[in-house]
């Protein structure tokens, strides 16, 4: 990294046979961290999941072998069990490798599995977390995760399994808890989950905004209302990778998005 102060820490090396476990952030290659930018000029081989932006990638050394092993919503996609046997057998190679996910590895990502299938393989290995595109999408369109006036907790949840009835109940309890919600993969069962949120007796104006390809040059911003959110979205071609912001919070962005230097 150029022009550090001296006493700021040293940047440790990413060793052969070592896998680092990097989060990409939510796209924009600007909200990377200072450590997943050393980690990419240090891997030798680097296995990034589809989403990742050609951008990030463009700051791997000339050298690096990328290898695409993306999940992909509703597209085939490689096995994570396939994946992660993958990411071991280049460890085992003595490889200095870096297995790259979107936002923070541990965030909804299958980042936890995979550090788990490195530890019983006794592959030393470490994490660098990173933006998750949950709360950095919303704060980039001027949701604030939380504000004293409006929210004492927020939840994150993932929208991918959502049509069983023991998910449904699921998200009645969640609505019942008053606190906004941030959903990741909720695109496509958008429907069934709102109606479980009206179900629970939430406002159906309740505020919602939906957040498409968020920092990313394709960026796309809906605002509605949790009645109509699903209509709207369909409505207007909005579809994943979103994250959706109901509650409270999701009210806030154009007030603060008056003031706001610019989009990016
Ligand atoms: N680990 C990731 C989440 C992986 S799950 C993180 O911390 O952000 C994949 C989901 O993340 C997508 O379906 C979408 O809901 C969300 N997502 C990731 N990048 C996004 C982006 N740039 N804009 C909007 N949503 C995004």
């Amino acid at each position: 990294m150029d022009r550090l102060p001296p006493d700021f820490p040293i940047f440790p090396a990413l060793a052969p046979g070592e896998v680092w476990l990097v989060g990409a952030g939510p796209g924009d290659p600007r909200l990377l961290t200072l450590m997943a930018v050393h980690a990419l000029r240090s891997a030798e081989t680097i296995v990034h999941d589809a989403l990742i932006d050609r951008r990030v990638l463009s700051l791997a050394s000339n050298d690096a072998i990328l290898h695409a092993a993306g999940k992909r919503g509703g597209k085939p996609s490689p096995h994570q069990a396939d994946i992660n046997e993958r990411v071991i057998g280049l460890a085992r190679e003595g490889k200095r490798v870096v297995r790259l996910k979107g936002g923070d590895p541990f965030v909804f990502g299958r980042g936890g599995e995979e550090a788990r299938s490195l530890a019983r393989a006794g592959i030393p290995f470490r994490v660098v977390p990173g933006l998750t595109s949950g709360l950095s999408a919303a704060a980039m369109v001027g949701i604030p995760a939380t504000t004293r006036e409006t929210n004492h907790a927020v939840v994150l949840a993932t929208g991918h399994r959502a049509v069983d009835a023991g998910s449904i109940r699921d998200w009645e309890a969640i609505a019942r808890t008053r606190q906004p919600v941030i959903l990741y993969m909720a695109m496509a069962h958008l429907a069934e989950i709102t109606r479980a949120f009206l179900n629970a007796g939430m406002d159906p104006d309740t505020p919602v905004t939906i957040i498409a390809s968020a920092t990313l040059p394709e960026e796309r911003v809906l605002e509605t209302r949790i009645a109509t959110a699903s209509t709207d979205a369909k409505a207007n071609g909005i579809g994943p990778p979103a994250i959706v912001v109901v509650g409270s919070i999701a009210a806030l962005g154009p007030e603060l998005r008056a003031n706001f230097v610019g989009a990016s």
